[in-house]
């Protein structure tokens, strides 16, 4: 790696970090309907109004040792993961994607994934607005790849379709509803930014995962229960969107 390529990453990982913090504010506010603009941060205990120094991501946790300035409270070790989290995402998109535009628009794809994840495992629902960003992202990266509309919308109709039927298999098996729609929405909005072979590797890591760490689950606390679908189908999304067409290069090589 060159000193410039090097110091790029570092880039990368700051505007990560730092979108990072604002992602930790849509996790905490959207789920509770309160604006994720007008409001400035204040601490969650004390309400004191924070200052531009006590934001800084990752940096003022760590000089803060954890602890609100104000009243001491110890703060979620949620926020610095989350913001060390997307820096990382961020970093490995441009290192498998390279720079372009294609990579940032992927790492806002990710960043919103990131919220929908951590909301649904709090509050197993996903915000529409969050839905919707991921069908604007697939939008951009159809008219991008505009020679190529057909396998966006095909990628689009495959997956939303194919969490559907799943969806109405298991309600006539089970007579209770599996899949929220929010999970078929999403999943078809994906398929719009991915195309129809990653959609559809999307799927399988994210159906692999999700069966295998909840059947794991339930082995463990035999408690069965519905459970979010979100963070599995977002690491399905995720390393489709940066391996997806790498992969079915090689398959198509290893088969012709
Ligand atoms: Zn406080």
């Amino acid at each position: 790696m060159t000193a410039e390529n090097f110091f790029l990453y570092i880039i990368v990982f700051l505007y990560g970090i730092i979108i990072g913090s604002f992602l930790n504010v849509c996790i905490y506010r959207i789920p509770k309907g309160e604006s994720i603009v007008t409001v400035g941060s204040h601490c969650m205990e004390c309400g004191h109004p924070l200052k531009w120094y006590d934001l800084f991501p990752l940096f003022s946790f760590l000089f803060l040792r954890g602890k609100c300035r104000y009243c001491g409270t110890k703060l979620s070790f949620q926020y610095p993961l989350i913001e060390a989290f997307n820096g990382v995402l961020y970093v490995w998109t441009f290192a498998a994607k390279g720079f372009g535009v294609e990579s940032v628009l992927f790492c806002l794809l990710f960043s919103d994934l990131l919220v929908l994840s951590v909301i649904d495992l709090r509050t197993m629902k996903i915000p529409f607005a969050g839905e919707l960003f991921v069908l604007l992202i697939g939008m951009i990266v159809t008219v991008l790849h505009y020679k190529d509309w057909m396998n966006y919308i095909l990628g689009f109709v495959f997956c939303g379709g194919f969490l559907l039927i799943i969806s109405v298999l298991f309600f006539l098996l089970r007579h209770k509803n599996g899949l929220g729609l929010g999970d078929i929405e999403l999943m078809a909005f994906a398929g719009l930014c991915l195309g129809f072979f990653p959609g559809l590797f999307a799927i399988v890591i994210g159906s692999v995962s999700g069966v295998f760490v909840e059947i794991c689950k339930i082995l463990k606390t035999k408690k069965n229960g519905r459970f979010p679908l979100v963070p599995y189908l977002s690491a399905g999304i995720f390393f489709a969107a940066l391996y997806g067409q790498s992969f079915y290069d090689w398959y198509l090589h290893l088969v012709l």
